[in-house]
């Protein structure tokens, strides 16, 4: 019976359940346990986003934030994404998971706009399965109901996302890039795709991967490859933003080879909509 098979465990909270049924070996029922804690993660609007500036290289002013989620689960504490976005895409929980995202993002960008702070684009994460017919019109959706003008949202995709089902992807993005948006190539590097989808995918910029801007100092490939990159997206006519600069060292090679934009702890650590609020404010007082 099902109902027997499940029953509340008391020393863990009034919203934990466990499953004991003898079909089930622990990983089914820590899955469904993952399952359940997630859902109602989405119901009880445990799910958090944080955000970190991406800087310009030539001046230093704010050019954008990315939007990072974090779940604040009751029983684990700040759980990062990398624990549970991969089990989210794996069970399609994603989806509603993204949406949340997207609609909080957005409207989060257009209340920092009426307060008076400055206009920057809000970058969002998309999973490969986010990248569907329907998601064009979502956004738009959003974009309405938020009121957020669309160059003040940006899509970071990764490869693989693309290479799934390229003429599909080709067509979504597409009508995706005709609501207005801005669309980067997140991780850029590290996936397993051709060079030749950038020449037919309209993307705007390419974020390189932060394992390459960690060595840069010290290992003379990963300084070759973070240059040639830089070399590519400028051929492209792509802008090209570093991820993870840690270190004024970093900082300054990115610098003298002609990188656009950047993102790391050095500038800013992802942040509460408080703390980059009052991050934000300082920055645009001192006037640059
Ligand atoms: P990502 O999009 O490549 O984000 C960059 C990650 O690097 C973030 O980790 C960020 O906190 C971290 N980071 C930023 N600066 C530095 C630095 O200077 N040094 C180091 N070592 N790390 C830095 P985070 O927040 O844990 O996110 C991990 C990944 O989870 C993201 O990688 C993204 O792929 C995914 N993710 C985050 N939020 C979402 C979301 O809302 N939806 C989806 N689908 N994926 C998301
Ligand atoms: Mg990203
Ligand atoms: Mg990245
Ligand atoms: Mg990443």
């Amino acid at each position: 019976q099902a109902d027997s098979a499940m029953y509340r465990a008391k020393e863990q909270g009034r919203n934990n359940f466990q499953f004991f049924a003898p079909w089930m070996d622990t990983q089914v029922s820590n899955r469904l346990e993952m399952l359940i804690n997630l859902r109602r993660a989405l119901d009880q609007e445990e799910f958090k986003l944080y955000y970190q500036p991406k800087l310009s290289l030539k001046d230093g002013s704010v050019i954008g934030a990315e939007a990072l989620i974090r779940w604040q689960s009751p029983e684990q504490g700040m759980v990062p994404p990398d624990r549970f976005i991969p089990f989210a895409e794996e069970t399609g929980l994603i989806l509603p998971i993204g949406e949340w995202v997207l609609r909080t993002a957005c409207h989060q960008n257009k209340r920092w706009q009426q307060a008076g702070l400055p206009t920057i684009p809000v970058a969002v994460n998309l999973s490969p399965r986010q990248l569907n017919q329907s998601l064009p019109e979502f956004v738009s959706d959003v974009l309405r109901q938020s009121g957020l003008d669309a160059s003040c949202l940006e899509l970071e995709i990764t490869e693989n996302v693309v290479m799934k089902d390229a003429e599909k992807s080709v067509a979504t993005l597409h009508a995706l890039k005709r609501l207005g948006l801005q669309i980067s190539v997140d991780d850029f590097g590290t996936g397993y795709s051709s060079l030749s989808y950038l020449r037919r995918f309209p993307v705007d910029a390419l974020k390189i991967d932060k394992s390459f801007v960690r060595d840069i100092v010290r290992d003379a490939d990963s300084a070759a490859i973070v240059k040639a990159i830089i070399s590519l997206a400028h051929i492209l006519n792509l802008r090209v933003i570093a991820e993870g600069v840690e270190d004024e060292e970093q900082h300054a090679f990115l610098k003298e080879n002609a990188c656009d934009e950047v993102q790391g702890y050095f500038f800013g650590k992802p942040m509460t909509v408080e703390d980059f609020t009052a991050w934000l404010t300082r920055q645009a007082g001192t006037g640059r």
